[in-house]
């Protein structure tokens, strides 16, 4: 048995066609490929606007540079990779990490009685964790009656749906952004986005993508202007013909994870492996996390990953809780009162879910972790 990651990207030879048109075309980088990608993502998304960047990361960074003020207090989750809080802290504004509910997501109930408590909150940054997106009707009840900012990272949930409100739609929120990591749903190798329905937050994000350079028609043919600090975040017209020929398959791999999810649930039905949900049509099934309470076995977390390894079999653990990594206690995090984020993840760990994995893997996976943890 080959080696069995937890996620991985799904390439065939239509992409490589693309790539390579897009070799032989006259552009590497900002050309029409990058505008075509963005629009079949906005189209893809339902929502007006999309800016395709370098990575989900500079996404993030730029979303933060729109919405967010020095020392502007955000709500966010510690269940998420590192990026979404950072992208806070890069802009010098305060994450204030609340705990996660059962189903791994920020708890939005938490979140409204932060915000009665202290009316000098400025924003929320969620997360649709593993997929499962955040509850649509309680950002709106959020951003209606508290009018805050609010950012979806949208990383894991390209696809997910609630009440038929689609991730990245930017319905209840300012700004959404994408990650097209191979791991992910779609991959552009490194690539991001961010979605908006403001005109005016996308014409910014442009200049920002760019090095806050403006031209306009009435310049001089050479000129430029710079008018505020921005970055190169641009991302390659060989990403983008990537992204689009991806982008026609999204639907499929969708529909793949959410079989691989229906067999694991089967398979793990009534025992002692819990999927920290049950199958949830919205959800568009980035990661399949289990918990498991290990005090009642004989074998501890770390010896399941070690000898899953030695298997071929790649777990893996979304996430550790943010506050608690070394630089944010330094900042003075770590404290905070997060019982279900702790037990989580005492119990938590992720198996392979990627389009690609066949059914003999995956019944291979299950008869190996069974067999490991007894
Ligand atoms: C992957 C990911 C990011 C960052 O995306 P990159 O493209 O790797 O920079 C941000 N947030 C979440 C939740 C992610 O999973």
């Amino acid at each position: 048995m080959n080696f069995i990651p937890y996620g991985k990207q799904s390439i065939d030879q239509s992409d490589i066609s693309a790539v390579v048109a897009t070799l032989q075309s006259d552009f590497l980088t900002t050309g029409p490929k990058v505008k075509e990608f963005e629009e079949a993502i906005a189209d893809y998304c339902k929502v007006k606007y999309c800016v395709a960047v370098a990575n989900g990361t500079a996404a993030l960074h730029l979303a933060s540079l729109c919405l967010l003020s020095k020392g502007d207090k955000v709500l966010t989750t510690p269940n998420s990779f590192l990026a979404t809080s950072n992208a806070i802290l890069y802009v010098g504004a305060k994450p204030i990490f609340i705990d996660i509910a059962k189903d791994g997501n920020i708890d939005l109930d938490l979140c409204i009685k932060a915000l009665e408590e202290d009316s000098s909150i400025k924003a929320i940054y969620g997360v649709h964790f593993s997929g499962n997106p955040l509850n649509q009707e309680k950002l709106k009840y959020i951003k209606e009656r508290f009018n805050i900012v609010i950012l979806e990272d949208c990383a894991h949930s390209i696809g997910a749906q609630d009440n038929g409100i689609i991730a990245a739609s930017c319905t209840n929120s300012d700004c959404s952004i994408l990650s097209f990591h191979p791991v992910k749903h779609l991959t552009t190798a490194e690539g991001g986005a961010i979605t908006t329905n403001s005109q005016e937050i996308y014409e910014k994000l442009l200049v920002l993508r760019a090095h806050g350079m403006v031209k306009t028609p009435d310049m001089k043919p050479w000129e430029y202007e710079m008018r505020e600090l921005g970055f190169n975040y641009r991302i390659t017209d060989i990403q983008c013909a990537l992204g689009v020929s991806q982008l026609k398959k999204l639907d499929g791999f969708i529909d793949r994870r959410k079989e691989i999810a229906q067999n694991y649930d089967k398979a793990f039905k009534n025992s002692f492996i819990k999927p920290l949900y049950t199958f949830n049509g919205k959800s568009s099934y980035h990661l399949y996390v289990v918990q498991v309470d290990f005090s009642s076995l004989s074998i501890s977390k770390e010896e399941l990953f070690v000898k899953m390894r030695e298997k071929n079999i790649g777990l893996q653990l979304h996430y550790i809780p943010i506050n608690k990594q070394p630089y944010y206690v330094s900042l003075g995090y770590g404290q905070e009162n997060t019982p279900v984020m702790d037990k989580y993840y005492e119990e938590c760990f992720s198996l392979p879910m990627y389009p690609k994995l066949t059914n003999d893997e995956q019944e291979y996976v299950i008869k190996t972790l069974f067999e490991v943890l007894k």
